[in-house]
């Protein structure tokens, strides 16, 4: 079985079987949002219960996995150990034909099973990606870089400057505000 799909052949359609395994998967791409996630191919360490119910079956995880990404303002790398939890109703086709069929139009977005199969892809989906920053930080206060010499502000001394800016750069700063008597000419 690729991934995150797990065969449920083996689970009795009865309501209230139960199947337990645990399973370690390679993380899929895009697990994660813009700049933080979980990395392509890192390790995802799988706890699982499946509870066959009514009209599908109860998926119950803890996944314990691992989130890399950078803070937007330092760049300095951040590395998290994180386990998420997921507890979803994965439907049987037919249930969610058949909600479909009286108008719901939540039911699209339902996690539907597959013929033998469950893919708990979606759902770790769900759980994790809304939980991670859009735009992470090393801590909410973190200055961030010197736009001068590019250097953390925090490795600098307190008060750190640059008194003499490049002539280059003098040249721009002039011609980027312009002495105001010019204008009047
Ligand atoms: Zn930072
Ligand atoms: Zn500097």
């Amino acid at each position: 079985m690729p991934g995150l799909v797990i065969d449920i052949a083996d689970l009795p359609r009865a309501t209230g079987s139960v199947k337990t395994l645990e399973i370690t998967a390679p993380a899929p791409a895009d697990l994660g949002a813009g700049v933080i996630g979980v990395p392509e191919g890192s390790d995802l360490g799988i706890a699982v219960t499946l509870t066959s119910m009514d009209d599908g079956v109860l998926a119950q995880a803890s996944a314990d996995l691992h989130i890399h990404g950078e803070c937007v303002r330092c760049l300095r790398d951040l590395d998290e150990d994180r386990t998420v939890r997921i507890d979803e109703l994965y439907f049987l086709p037919e249930a969610v034909k058949a909600q479909q069929d009286e108008g719901d139009e939540e039911a699209e977005e339902l996690y539907v099973l597959g013929e033998t199969t469950l893919d708990l892809e979606p759902a770790l989906r769900d759980a994790l990606v809304p939980t991670l920053p859009f735009r992470p930080l090393c801590r909410p206060d973190c200055p961030g870089l010197c736009s001068q010499c590019g250097e953390r502000m925090e490795d600098l001394e307190e008060g750190h400057h640059h008194e003499d800016l490049d002539p280059r750069w003098s040249a721009l700063a002039a011609l980027a505000s312009p002495d105001p008597d010019d204008e009047e000419a």
